[in-house]
């Protein structure tokens, strides 16, 4: 068997940017992959392909080049349905990314179902793109917001989730956060929320590209995810929606492709899914994102998942000594996390431990991570995180280790 770090570094020569050195001349070592992920060659290799040899538009010409980019297309659509084990294609409505998977939810689903007296239950973990739609929805219908709270640790309190789920018409939950790594308990959290009555939006940005995610298996109602963070081009990602739902809930835009019949008085509506797809589609990505879905799939993602849990605890053991000289390390500890660790380093800001990072050709990402509330709510200004994918390995922690001591250093911390 090869051991998990050696078939991760044969894994990163599929990805030609990782061979690059920085402008300092360093090799590249990339922790940032939950802002976006890297790309093999084989994914820049489709783009290439399609607009080389199959490009036309979609669904509309019934000349062969026309059929072969439909069928890129379509073919795609299977594949993704495919990797989250949604029962059909139809299921799947291209999006440009996870935050307009949300938004059309919000924007359909949320506007016809929901009123005043309903509540809608998130948590304090959430990225603004699974937060502030629902907070526009609210505002929008007189429905009531309620946020699930995560502890210190950044897990979720489930004390009081019945309390919190009665009334509730939704649930829109992060699978995984992209701050903390914390891995909520969907197989807890969904089969009540059902109980309740309510519907569960997973949004799957963190997750899908990581581990297996199977929409039956965890019987969520809509899940939400972006394709530039799993191998895939920028402006591609995708909603699952059970079938039942999405045919019951209104388009979202309206426009070319997504009608059935139009006259000057009305239009009647497309079936799903093209009902929500209003418009010229983003078929190149569409079609190079089913690259990089056969890519994770040949790769295996119980093994993705195995590597980034190795390689996570690997880090948390080879940052512990820094702990001692003023390393505070966030998030869950003891139990199963994703592969993001957020840190801050003595009194040093975040940004600034970034850029010292940054000369060491090391990539990671400061802020607030687009989770303002929760750096509120924890009192941390910014925080800096490094986050793993398959690509990754032993050798790339133990540089960003290197890298920290030599801001420990700098800095003059004990
Ligand atoms: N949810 C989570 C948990 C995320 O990490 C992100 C991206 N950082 C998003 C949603 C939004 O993804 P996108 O910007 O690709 O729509």
């Amino acid at each position: 068997m090869i051991a998990a770090g050696s078939r991760a570094s044969v894994i990163a020569r599929d990805f030609p940017i990782l061979g690059r050195p920085t402008s300092r001349g360093k090799e590249l070592c990339y922790l940032d992959s939950a802002a976006t992920s890297q790309k093999p060659q084989l994914v820049i290799d489709a783009l290439v392909h399609f607009y080389t040899q199959d490009n036309a538009n979609i669904h509309r010409g019934v000349y062969e080049l026309a059929e072969r980019a439909t069928d890129a297309f379509e073919g795609a659509r299977g594949k993704v349905a495919a990797f989250v084990n949604a029962a059909e294609p139809a299921e799947i409505i291209w999006t440009r990314n996870a935050t307009e998977a949300i938004n059309l939810v919000s924007m359909t689903w949320g506007l016809q179902n929901l009123k005043p007296g309903d509540a809608i239950l998130t948590s304090q973990l959430e990225h603004h793109s699974n937060l502030v739609p629902w907070q526009l929805l609210a505002a929008k219908t007189g429905a009531e917001l309620r946020y699930l709270e995560v502890d210190a640790d950044g897990r979720h309190v489930l004390t009081d989730l019945d309390a919190k789920l009665a009334g509730c018409k939704l649930v829109a939950l992060s699978h995984v956060s992209n701050t903390l790594g914390t891995i909520a308990p969907l197989d807890v959290i969904i089969p009540r929320a059902h109980a309740a009555g309510a519907v569960v939006l997973v949004d799957g940005a963190q997750s899908v590209p990581h581990f297996p995610v199977d929409v039956q298996a965890l019987d969520v109602d809509f899940l939400a995810v972006s394709g530039h963070k799993m191998c895939g081009p920028f402006g591609i990602g995708f909603l699952y929606g059970k079938r039942a739902l999405l045919e019951a809930m209104p388009p979202f835009l309206t426009g070319g492709d997504m009608i059935r019949e139009v006259t000057y008085a009305s239009s009647t509506y497309n079936e799903i899914p093209w009902k929500f797809e209003a418009g010229t589609s983003n078929v190149g990505d569409a079609v190079a994102l089913g690259a990089a879905v056969d890519y994770l799939s040949g790769i295996g993602m119980d093994w993705v998942a195995r590597h980034e849990r190795e390689l996570t605890g690997y880090a948390l053991e080879a940052l512990a000594p820094l702990e001692r000289r003023g390393l505070a390390i966030y998030g869950p500890r003891g139990v199963d996390r994703a592969g993001v660790v957020s840190f801050n380093f003595g009194d040093i800001h975040a940004h600034d431990v970034a850029s010292i990072l940054d000369v060491e050709g090391v990539c990671v990402r400061a802020g607030h991570h687009c989770t303002m509330p929760l750096m509120e709510k924890m009192g941390w200004p910014a925080t800096a995180r490094a986050s793993f994918y398959l690509y990754n390995t032993e050798r790339d922690v133990d540089r960003l280790v290197a890298a920290l001591e030599k801001a420990a250093t700098l800095f003059k911390l004990a």
